[in-house]
């Protein structure tokens, strides 16, 4: 990634410069990734991924500003899985310096929502960082946080019908900075659920939980941000499909979700709907972004 900030006359950079800044940063990237890796968007999709990276700065300016160091790698080496494969665990984060205090962030493409559903395992895997930052680097650390930088579906919507008074509304709404405790006595465990994920890969084990596993809720972790979903899994609990296959990219290849998506359109009378309505949705932005240039 291509990463600079132009020098200014006095020294001040004003926000409009920085936005000036990000769109050329990003038509850049996007040429270096078209060249390097044969990546090539359809421009309704260019446009959508400018518009939430400048969207994402003017939400989180204040953090963007006091970024102390950006992309500070964190390696764990010496580590061995159940079946005895060494392995080092790797992370990147972000480290804010604010006079005493100190803070960790924690970038994910996800949604604040999925985030604060599943806090125990974005959890886990801060708790190794810090473990990292703190026990192996020797540093201080006063707080930890996930940034979840993909837009909720409210601003998304807002932005895609250009609706001023929607877009501020959503805007105020969105909280993508969710704060998590973090616990070093789980790193341990943490790191060994690492371990045991890594030799099912190394052993080739790939196969997706059968369709009705989908249908089930997971144990422990709540659904706040979406609402109760009637008849699917325990009451006020996401289903694995709500949590996992949603965001997953080979949801529509794979077999156990087309089932799954069978099943539902069966009690619903459609050919795609899922049980919150979100993967039809997704398929029809999908399509919009992809398709809507080719007219
Ligand atoms: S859609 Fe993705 S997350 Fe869901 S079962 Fe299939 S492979 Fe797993």
């Amino acid at each position: 990634m291509i990463r600079e900030t132009k020098p200014s006359v006095n020294g001040a950079i004003t926000d409009a410069e920085v936005e000036e800044q990000i769109r050329e940063m990003f038509e850049r990237n996007y040429d270096l990734l078209r060249q390097e890796g044969g990546h090539v968007l359809a421009e309704g999709a260019k446009q959508q991924a400018l518009e939430q990276s400048l969207v994402y700065w003017r939400k989180l300016k204040a953090i963007a500003t006091s970024v102390t160091e950006t992309e500070v790698k964190l390696a764990l080496p010496g580590l061995m899985t159940p079946k005895r494969r060494p392995f080092v665990l790797e992370g990147v984060v972000d480290i804010v310096r604010e006079g005493e205090g100190v803070r960790m962030y924690d970038l994910k493409t996800h949604e604040e929502s999925e985030v604060r559903a599943e806090r125990e395992l974005y959890e886990d895997q801060l708790n190794v960082y810090a473990h990292i930052w703190k026990g192996v680097r020797g540093q201080i650390l006063d707080g930890t946080a996930i940034i979840a930088t993909r837009l909720p579906p409210e601003l998304r919507e807002a932005l895609r019908a250009r609706d001023p008074e929607a877009i501020n509304a959503a805007m105020a709404s969105w909280d993508p900075v969710v704060n998590l405790p973090f616990d070093e006595h789980e790193v341990a465990r943490t790191i060994e659920d690492f371990g045991r994920c890594i030799d099912a890969i190394e052993d080739g084990e790939f196969t997706p939980p059968p369709p009705d596993m989908l249908n089930k809720s997971r144990g422990t972790r709540r659904r706040t941000d979406h609402g109760d979903v009637p008849g699917v899994g325990a009451e006020n609990e996401p289903t694995f499909a709500q949590i996992h296959c949603r965001g997953c990219d080979a949801r529509f290849s794979c077999a156990s979700y087309v089932a799954y998506l069978r099943l539902q359109a069966r009690g619903r009378g459609r050919m795609i709907a899922s049980s919150d309505g979100t993967d039809a949705d997704d398929l029809d932005e999908w399509i919009e972004v992809n398709l809507g240039d080719e007219e």
